[in-house]
């Protein structure tokens, strides 16, 4: 029997998973199969696929919560036929706030700490935690382990969190964290292997349906686009990035709520917002002649192309610009409108190899050597996780 590793992503109304299988004499994670609920709470319903598409798992959870759906989950687990025996669960927890800089092992303590940080991250982090809950109480000898998307950021210099708010709100916690990190991380580890070196310098541009950058010195953050919440930096599918503070004033003085403001930056603006309503999805708007369509992808370049400026002011020069995430790893027009925009940064763009989705997209002389790597978030987690279970 080969250890299993189950990594869950669990939102709002749905919980991804996958499995890894580990040999306990190797070192290396395979993903053996991976799948979804979605619709819990309301049409609930379960689906596993294996890697090759191939459909193992399709049943409707129609009223399921998300102790309901865990126990369908595990029950299935349990009773494939396939030599694995689940050993741990890896989980993705978007805030870990100042105090966990890496993955740690939950325990009754460590729920309690981590559900004090639900103010921080009130849309996410109670998904995040009711999957560990629920698994608590289903399997309770089940070693389960937290990683999260700001553990990655704690390296950054104090002075890349401050808020030029006053003191006591930022003693209160309200400071820049960043996001994202799971994937970051996994990024620095391929980079030796993509690119032949570490290189010193690095701007990784996450570009996905949420879109973030960071600034990695010899692999580590010292600086991100994303602050306090995941709301900051750049324009996502339908989140607002950064804006004028004044603007949630001026909305909030005239005659709307704060659920009313929340509602249009985190779900009416973005790629969504800009383009007039006509989608959140890069593929379809780089699709549509309308004029909007084009503003919209016009003004996430620009916005990349700008962060990519400060971002290599943080870092005092650019090595590398990596590309990935939905968006970074598929949309070659977006690549290339940040690149062209770039070149005053030593940027010598390669149009083909860009065209060809090839690994490396810069020329092989470029000053800055441009890469599109795919992210794995999932991967991270199962490593943390056997890492942190000492596998
Ligand atoms: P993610 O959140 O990482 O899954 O990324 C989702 C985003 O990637 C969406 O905006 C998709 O439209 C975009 N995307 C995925 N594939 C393509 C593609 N072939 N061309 C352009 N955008 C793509």
């Amino acid at each position: 029997m080969s250890n299993a590793i189950l990594v869950i992503n669990a939102g709002s109304s749905s919980i991804k998973f996958s499995l890894f299988a580990h040999e306990p004499s190797k070192r290396e994670l395979n993903l053996v199969y991976r799948g979804a609920i979605t619709g819990i709470g309301t049409h609930a319903h379960f689906t596993a696929k294996a890697l090759d598409g191939e459909p193992l798992a399709s049943q409707d959870l129609s009223g399921a919560d998300h102790e309901q759906a865990f126990s369908v989950l595990l029950d299935w687990l349990e009773h494939r036929d396939d030599g694995l025996s689940l050993a741990a669960v890896g989980h993705r927890v978007v805030h870990g706030g100042v105090k966990f800089n890496t993955p740690v092992r939950v325990d009754d303590a460590i729920l309690t700490e981590l559900d004090a940080l639900v103010p921080l991250a009130p849309l996410h982090q109670p998904h995040n935690l009711s999957p560990i809950r629920a698994l608590a109480k289903l399997k309770g000898a089940l070693p389960q382990v937290a990683c999260f998307d700001t553990a990655f950021h704690t390296t950054q210099p104090d002075i890349a969190c401050l808020f030029a708010l006053p003191r006591n709100l930022s003693e209160q916690g309200i400071r820049r964290y960043g996001f994202h990190g799971l994937s970051y991380e996994y990024i620095a580890q391929c980079l030796p292997e993509v690119t032949g070196e570490l290189p010193s310098r690095v701007v990784v541009a996450h570009l996905g349906n949420g879109s973030s950058m960071a600034a990695l010195k010899d692999g580590r953050s010292v600086a991100t686009t994303m602050g306090f919440t995941a709301l900051d930096g750049l324009p996502m599918g339908t989140r607002s990035g950064s804006l004028d503070a004044g603007v949630v004033l001026h909305l909030l003085n005239n005659g709307m709520d704060a659920k009313a403001v929340s509602n249009i930056l985190y779900h009416q603006s973005g790629l969504l917002g800009v383009s007039g309503g006509i989608s959140n999805d890069m593929a379809d708007l780089l699709a549509n002649d309308a004029p909007e369509a084009k503003e919209a992808v016009d003004l996430f370049a620009y916005r990349i192309s700008r962060e990519l400026g400060s971002l290599s002011a943080a870092l005092g020069g650019l090595d590398a610009l990596i590309f990935t995430a939905g968006i970074g790893e598929n949309a070659a027009p977006v690549r290339e409108k940040v690149c062209r925009q770039s070149e005053w940064l030593g940027i010598q763009f390669d149009a083909q190899a860009n065209q060809q989705r090839a690994s490396r997209i810069s020329l092989p002389d470029s000053p800055v050597s441009v890469w599109v790597i795919p992210t794995n978030e999932e991967m991270m987690i199962a490593q943390h996780t056997r890492n942190v279970l000492g596998y």
